[in-house]
């Protein structure tokens, strides 16, 4: 994949040292310039909110609140990150599973809206509404029985439309209303309209027709339910291409079909995570070595899926860029080939830990440079950090904001 010479430069730079790989270098203006266009793309009083859980990093935080109107936590230690990285931050608080805890935490905190996934949990939010003396605002997590986004790619993950621990299908939604409208719950919150998040992995037309869908079944829903001036959350998912690492989401596109579909007096939100971070971070690493196993090239590089999970949890190969490494010191033959393709993997003690397969190499040595790109979001963050005890990577900043 294409290199940016700033990354290029500085994977030289940090080989010099032998501790100074692997590390992961995080370009934030870059970042910066793409969370400003997916801001620009989006029709004026769309709300844009960032999944935090896709890469919670304090300066990768910082950079997307500029052009985001809110980050969108999901656990109580998400929320209180994102508070203390972002002071100020509009939050919306969600995931399966809160506790009384987590729930009074984000009452305590403010918090813009909760997300409700069952009856059980907007039950749980009266004792910390009442204590906060001031309504609690919350979307109703839904999950509708809408057509839903077709399955069409293998790495696409159904979260609604399908049974599902996530949100609440037409019937819990009802039993929902019915206890927000209780004398109980009527006084300490206040239902503002219907939150999904449905599958991850679409492209721009699937996104499109799952807003359709979701905005088909949300207003039929909410004026039902006499919601006034209700507001939707359409959710993340946006995809981002492994195989095709040059490829973004066709933002502009989707932001036409959002404009198209608004009404006036509601609000639109979307809260992607992946689409945004992804091509801003570079996991930069040495190889170590060469070998040949049965007729397969496999280079095995300094760290592995310890750091960098993702191609392991999707199945992908990890788009990378190789780079001449420094002058071979070492008082024994150098190992490498040429015009060959290279299985790259780590130093874990399992089969899995295959970072790419089949990558097509000018030439690879022992002591070349592999930078994996489209390692900004679930990258570093879903890793298995502490297997096998190898020495943790460092973090390095192009370009810091401000
Ligand atoms: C994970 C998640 C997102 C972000 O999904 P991406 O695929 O990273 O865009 C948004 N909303 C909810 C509720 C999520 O769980």
């Amino acid at each position: 994949m294409r290199l940016p010479a700033s990354v290029r430069d500085l994977a030289t730079e940090l080989a010099r040292d032998e501790a100074g790989l692997p590390a992961y270098v995080y370009d934030l203006a870059a970042l910066d310039t793409h969370a400003g266009r997916i801001r620009a793309a989006l029709p004026a009083g769309t709300e844009l909110y960032y999944a935090v859980k896709a890469n919670p990093d304090p300066d990768v935080l910082r950079t997307v609140a500029r052009s985001a109107d809110g980050l969108e936590v999901s656990s109580a230690g998400e929320l209180a990150h994102a508070a203390a990285a972002v002071p100020g931050a509009a939050l919306a608080f969600g995931g399966p599973g809160k506790t009384a805890a987590g729930l009074a935490a984000a009452v305590r905190a403010g918090v813009h809206r909760v997300h409700v996934e069952s009856p059980h949990e907007l039950a749980a939010l009266a004792a910390p509404a009442r204590a906060a003396g001031r309504p609690v605002e919350v979307l109703f997590r839904a999950n509708p029985p809408v057509a839903g986004p077709e399955a069409t790619t293998r790495d696409m993950l159904l979260m609604g439309g399908t049974p599902s621990p996530f949100g609440m299908d037409p019937g819990l939604l009802e039993q929902a209303a019915q206890l927000i409208k209780g004398d109980d719950l009527a006084p300490v919150l206040r239902l503002r309209g219907l939150h999904t998040h449905l599958a991850s992995g679409q492209d721009a037309a699937q996104s499109r027709r799952t807003a359709r869908e979701v905005l088909d079944f949300g207003r039929r829903w909410c004026a039902r339910h006499g919601v006034p001036g209700p507001e939707f959350t359409l959710g993340g998912g946006m995809a981002v291409d492994y195989e095709r690492p040059e490829e973004r989401f066709d933002w502009a596109g989707y932001g036409h079909a959002l404009a198209a579909l608004s009404r006036p007096g509601e609000t639109l939100r979307i809260e992607p995570g992946r689409a945004v971070t992804a091509y801003c971070g570079w996991y930069l690493t040495r190889v170590l070595d060469v070998k040949t196993s049965h007729g397969r090239v496999f280079a095995v590089v300094a760290g592995g899926t310890h750091h960098l999970r993702t191609p392991a949890a999707k199945g992908h190969s990890q788009p990378c860029a190789v780079i001449p490494g420094p002058a071979w010191a070492a008082d024994r033959p150098r190992p490498g080939v040429a015009g060959e393709r290279v299985t790259i993997a780590g130093q874990l003690c399992t089969p899995r830990d295959v970072l790419a397969r089949d990558v097509p190499v000018t030439r690879l040595r022992a002591g070349d440079l592999v930078a994996f790109g489209l390692a900004g979001a679930y990258a570093w963050n879903i890793s298995h950090h502490d297997f096998l005890l190898h020495p943790p990577p460092a973090f390095h900043y192009l370009n810091r904001i401000g």
